[in-house]
């Protein structure tokens, strides 16, 4: 397993790479505070900061956030950043909006406003936060109205602050450095899934290798790692964020029904689940596109269509782990965290509780464990799997071995000598010797089958010529054996081998009065070498030959050499072509 060791040595070189690059921006001693808005509250598109100057229309505590609206106005309060350096920046979560309004508003009603759109907005250095300018706030400034037009998504609203230091807004060097570890995390099981399939072509691989990767895109995107190597546009990261991360739930399912052995499954929870894969990328995945004309759902609708994903994978790993599917344990091991998670991240992103950001690390940490233990699933599953295919092999070896070989004596049989003699032949095997037990009928009938059998056995043992790769022993079948020879005095060889048999039977098989003797006919092809001939046609002559060796007396050899006799070369049309 050096190949595994190499793997793991990259995997921590990765990991050491990823910490050391990303340059988190530094948590400053001096702190400088950040505000977060006084009050909130959604209007339609037409209403005008003039008219909201009065707290009495405000939600002045954390409940009524919602995305889903036209207009959410932001309400920052002088009070708040009295005795502070004077706020220059708002910033917050990275998501999609229309346009977004600052209007500052001084005691003796002097308004300064100013508009941006998504692509004015900046995404930080460290952190899935961008950030914009305020217009100019002057000691007279008393409030800052926040307009945001067309928001698509809660934590876009709740996580707003202002602040005069810019660097303040980031994560802290640890969160970064946590992003950072989950990516090293992340590069070993893609090491691991190449490596897999190299071996073993199963699909399973190359979707967890997908997963992973989508993973990846989430963690460089919603966690804003990506900000520290690269500047994205806000849109981009808003999209690509729940667009990975609905891929990746997606192919979470689709792995989840190629991974599970096979019968760990019902086919309609096979279904039920490939369906619900493809369904989370496309559903969730068009709505993580947050688009102007769905504004008003999409939020919602991105995190109401991943219940099913949630629901099916959860009932999916239930039954297998019912049907006592070892896979499904550790599934069940790596995606419990990561669904709890989710679980959490939903409710926060549908509004439902308003959690620090901070939690979102739960998740961040819930998906290197995920890709951690199913990375060890797929090292495990590797290893069944090719358990499996070598037992099949030695199976069909086992099986190859039944069909070749004759099973009383362990010689080759016919029908592997009918399927292997041209090519033996071809590498050489020029003497065909028939070999046939005199008067055998005679033994069986005097001493039984058994001990036939037993004579049959020294027989083979006689003629194997144990050592000889120049001479192939076969069982036809009864008492008639074939010898193939090749090299040099194949004749005699054959001859000694013939002679041998009576010894060795009267030595093996006790109690046999007479010696039990062997005729052979033997055909060489001697010159003839070149003149393919096939197996039926050198028995029907050895048969002859032994007709004769049995006519003449029994206990003999005859033999026949082959001669070709050459007609003249085929030259003539090429002759009369030439004149
Ligand atoms: P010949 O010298 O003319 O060959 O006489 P033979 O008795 O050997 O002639 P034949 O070929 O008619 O008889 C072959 C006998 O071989 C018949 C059968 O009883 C016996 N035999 C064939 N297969 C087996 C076997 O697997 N085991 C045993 N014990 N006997 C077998
Ligand atoms: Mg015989
Ligand atoms: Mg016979």
């Amino acid at each position: 397993m050096g190949f595994l060791r190499l793997l793991s040595r990259l995997g921590m070189v990765a990991v050491m790479l990823v910490l050391l690059t990303a340059r988190p921006a530094a948590a400053d001693e001096r702190a400088v505070p950040t505000f977060a808005p006084a009050c909130h509250v959604a209007s339609g598109p037409d209403t005008r900061a003039e008219s909201l100057r009065a707290r009495t229309a405000w939600t002045c505590d954390q409940s009524q956030w919602r995305s889903d609206v036209p207009v959410m106005w932001l309400r920052f309060e002088a009070a708040d950043w009295k005795g502070e350096a004077l706020p220059q920046h708002f910033f917050t979560r990275i998501a999609r909006f229309g346009a977004i309004t600052f209007h500052a508003i001084d005691a003796d009603g002097t308004t300064r406003s100013l508009r941006h759109t998504e692509a004015d907005a900046a995404p930080f250095a460290a952190g899935p936060v961008f950030r914009l300018a305020l217009p100019e706030i002057t000691p007279q400034t008393t409030l800052i109205l926040a307009r945001i037009e067309g928001p698509h998504s809660v934590p876009l609203l709740t996580e707003a602050q202002i602040t005069a230091d810019p660097a303040r807004a980031g994560w802290s060097q640890i969160d970064m450095m946590l992003l950072a570890f989950v990516m090293g995390m992340l590069t070993l099981p893609l090491l691991f899934d190449i490596s897999f399939f190299v071996v073993l072509r199963e699909r399973f691989v190359v979707l967890h290798a997908m997963m992973v990767s989508a993973m990846m895109v989430y963690v460089l995107t919603a966690g804003g790692l990506a900000s520290t190597f690269v500047t994205l546009p806000v849109a981009l990261m808003a999209v690509l964020a729940p667009l990975s991360w609905a891929i990746g739930a997606g192919l979470s399912a689709l792995f989840l029904s190629q991974f599970l052995e096979r019968g760990a499954q019902s086919r309609a929870m096979r279904r039920v689940t490939l369906a619900t894969g493809w369904f989370t990328m496309i559903v969730p995945g068009f709505f993580a596109l947050q688009l102007g004309a769905t504004q008003s759902f999409d939020d919602v609708g991105y995190f109401v269509t991943f219940l099913p994903a949630i629901a099916v994978i959860t009932a999916a790993v239930v039954e297998a782990l019912a049907r006592g599917s070892r896979s499904a344990r550790f599934v069940a091991i790596a995606w419990a965290p990561i669904i709890t998670a989710s679980v959490e991240r939903l409710l926060r992103g549908l509004g439902w509780h308003v959690g620090p950001s901070s939690l979102d690390q739960m998740l961040y940490v819930a998906v290197g464990i995920e890709v951690v233990v199913i990375s060890l699933a797929i090292a495990d599953r590797f290893l069944a799997l090719r358990r499996e295919r070598d037992a099949a092999l030695t199976e069909a070896r086992m099986l190859e071995q039944i069909s070749t070989r004759d099973s009383l004596t362990g010689l080759m049989n016919r029908r592997a000598i009918e399927a292997r003699f041209d090519e033996m032949v071809a590498q050489g095997f020029d003497t065909f010797a028939l070999v046939d037990l005199d008067r055998f009928k005679a033994i069986n009938d005097l001493h039984g089958h058994q001990v036939g059998d037993a004579a049959l056995i020294a027989c083979a043992g006689a003629i194997r010529a144990t050592g000889d790769r120049d001479a192939v022993a076969v069982r036809l079948g009864g008492e008639e054996f074939v010898v193939l020879l090749r090299g040099p005095r194949a004749l005699e060889r054959a001859e000694a081998l013939r002679q041998a048999i009576p010894m060795r039977i009267a030595k093996e098989v006790p109690g046999l009065d007479l010696p039990v003797t062997a005729s052979m006919g033997v055909v060489v092809m001697g010159d003839a070498g070149r003149h393919k001939m096939a197996f039926a046609e050198f028995y029907a002559r050895a048969d002859a030959l032994m007709y004769e060796a049995k006519a003449s007396g029994r206990n003999r050899m005859v033999y026949e050499r082959l001669t070709v006799f050459r007609s003249a070369p085929e030259g003539r049309k090429t002759g009369e072509r030439a004149a």
